[in-house]
């Protein structure tokens, strides 16, 4: 089979769910070696340097990468680990095209963003494809059409078409069809203009998908499709459900499996992995009962920073048929921590700085001494050590390095190799490490495994020099790096579920698969339940 590529625009507004759109029609070529690619046209090569706030999580892949939150969905949905080469910012394409500059590739040549910087673009996801040996590239391209920063990959990619031929090669765009207030009409000209800015743009689209609230009518297909020229069968919904999970379901519904199978020329078969999906997304309807978990971190303001953790709970969901309803506590000036009683499981997650840290302190020592079930994840893990080191081995002023550098008590403290770093981008300890866990410790029973490996994304650690005292004192230190220097996991001996891990085990969870620490959280969290 020749390589395919299908590449995903989005118009009229961004927030659209493109990477969900764009992992669902991945799904659905589940037979085939599918490879994401997701390019974004901001200049920060990574958005490793970027705020939460501003961007929504960061997800991190095995191999360190620190990449876009779309690469969550995508292994969320494709089942696929994915690689840093296949986040491509402009950021990463200006770096390689100067670099390349600079070595000379170019000797006596004016460089120019086409076609030098769109050969470079096409390049890259031509190799990828190659070098993944991948039936079908998907290129999703970020942002809205019409946006300055990414019309060089919009160009690369109308440019990619006469280099792998026509009919390896759709472009899909998603786009938004509103039902305004008081009109009891689905409105097709946002989409007329948008489709009107990327034909400017020379791309003709094989595909629309209009998000809608609700199912496209007939004589909005039809509107779209003589307006657009694509054929009528082509214009899909992209409805609004309340799980993402039920997208890929609703594309095939819409008979997108056949409409990319003959544009293609493939032949699109869903196999009983796509059957376990159905079932497990059905799951998440049922839900006998519910349990509710609180989140408590800084970046509440943006639910996206959290988005790994949610997805990870709901996956616990879909096997233990429970709902798993989520409060974001703000950490920032909490100082009355009470409320945790209402909650079945308690979630300190990921973290940087000094704000907002005494509220989660507080909120590990209440679940410590009031055995609620506690999952701290990377920086939870550390205050959770902070807090034990603090009240439990009396080191009052025991502290991370992170937050007072003075500390008499360092017990979480950069490692050698992290005090000389200069540069912020990409300088943590990043991507996957293996862990052994103790024999016979919850953990082992959590994982059933002893050696384990999570993906990691922290400078900090645990300091060696207070590794005894913490023990000593009752801690449990029950994953340790294989050379037995970095704790990774800890745990408590007379709690039900007081559990850090200094990886972020959000980041490998899926549908299919929930994360075990997460899945070990919830059930707790039920049992739990029914105990108040
Ligand atoms: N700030 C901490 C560190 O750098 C934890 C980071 C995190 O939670 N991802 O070690």
């Amino acid at each position: 089979m020749h390589k395919k590529f299908i590449v995903v625009t989005g118009g009229v507004l961004s927030g659209l769910g493109k990477g969900i759109a764009a992992a669902s029609i991945g799904l659905l070529l589940q037979q085939y070696k599918v490879i994401p690619i997701k390019c974004d046209g901001y200049l920060n090569v990574d958005p490793g340097t970027m705020n939460p706030i501003e961007h929504g999580e960061v997800f991190v892949l095995d191999d360190g990468g620190e990449v876009d939150m779309d690469f969550g969905h995508y292994e969320r949905f494709l089942n696929v680990d994915c690689k840093s080469d296949w986040s491509l910012t402009m950021g990463k394409i200006y770096r390689d095209i100067i670099e390349k500059e600079r070595k000379g590739d170019f000797l006596g040549k004016n460089v120019q963003l086409i076609p030098d910087v769109t050969d470079l673009i096409q390049d890259k996801w031509v190799e990828i494809a190659e070098k993944e040996n991948a039936n079908v590239t998907l290129i999703e391209i970020g942002g809205t059409i019409g946006d300055i920063e990414n019309e060089l990959f919009v160009e690369a990619a109308r440019q990619l078409k006469k280099r792998v031929g026509e009919e390896n090669i759709i472009y899909i765009h998603l786009t938004y069809v509103p039902k305004p207030f008081g009109t009891d009409e689905q409105k097709s000209k946002p989409t007329q203009q948008s489709i009107n800015l990327l034909r400017e743009k020379g791309i003709f689209p094989d595909v629309i998908i209009g998000r809608c609230s609700e199912v496209l009518d007939n004589k909005i297909k039809e509107k779209i499709s003589v307006y657009c020229d694509v054929d009528k069968g082509a214009v899909i919904t992209g409805l609004d459900v309340n799980s993402v999970y039920k997208i890929p379901i609703r594309f095939n519904e819409e008979n997108l499996c056949n409409i990319i199978s003959s544009k293609l020329n493939i032949n699109v078969n869903l196999n009983s992995e796509y059957d376990k999906w159905v079932n497990l997304t059905e799951n998440l309807e049922k839900q006998e009962c519910k349990v509710k978990i609180a989140i408590c971190g800084k970046y509440t303001k943006l639910k996206d920073s959290y988005a790994s953790i949610v997805e990870a709970l709901n996956h616990c969901g879909a096997h233990l048929n429970c709902s798993v309803g989520v409060d974001f506590i703000d950490s920032d000036g909490l100082k009355d921590v009470s409320m945790i009683k209402d909650y079945g499981a308690v979630i300190i997650p990921g973290g940087f700085g000094k704000r907002g840290i005494d509220g989660k302190i507080n909120v590990i020592k209440y679940c410590r001494e009031n055995n609620i079930p506690l999952l701290g994840i990377c920086y939870g893990m550390q205050l959770s050590i902070i807090e034990y080191a603090r009240n439990l081995c009396g080191l009052g002023d025991a502290n991370s390095t992170e937050i007072d550098e003075n500390t008499n008590n360092p017990v979480i403290d950069l490692m050698p190799g992290q005090r000389n770093v200069q540069g912020k981008g990409a300088t943590m300890r990043l991507g996957s490490y293996p862990a052994i866990l103790k024999k016979e410790s919850l953990m082992e029973g959590i994982y059933k495994l002893d050696n384990v490996s999570e993906r990691h994304r922290h400078r900090y650690e645990v300091n060696p020099k207070f590794h005894s005292i913490l023990q000593e004192k009752g801690l449990i230190f029950s994953g340790m790096s294989p050379d037995k220097t970095l704790v990774e996991f800890i745990e408590l001996k007379d709690h039900d579920y007081f559990v850090g891990c200094q990886g972020h085990p959000e980041l490998k969870s899926s549908l299919m698969k929930p994360a075990p620490l997460f899945y070990g959280l919830v059930k707790k969290a039920l049992e739990r339940n029914g105990k108040t």
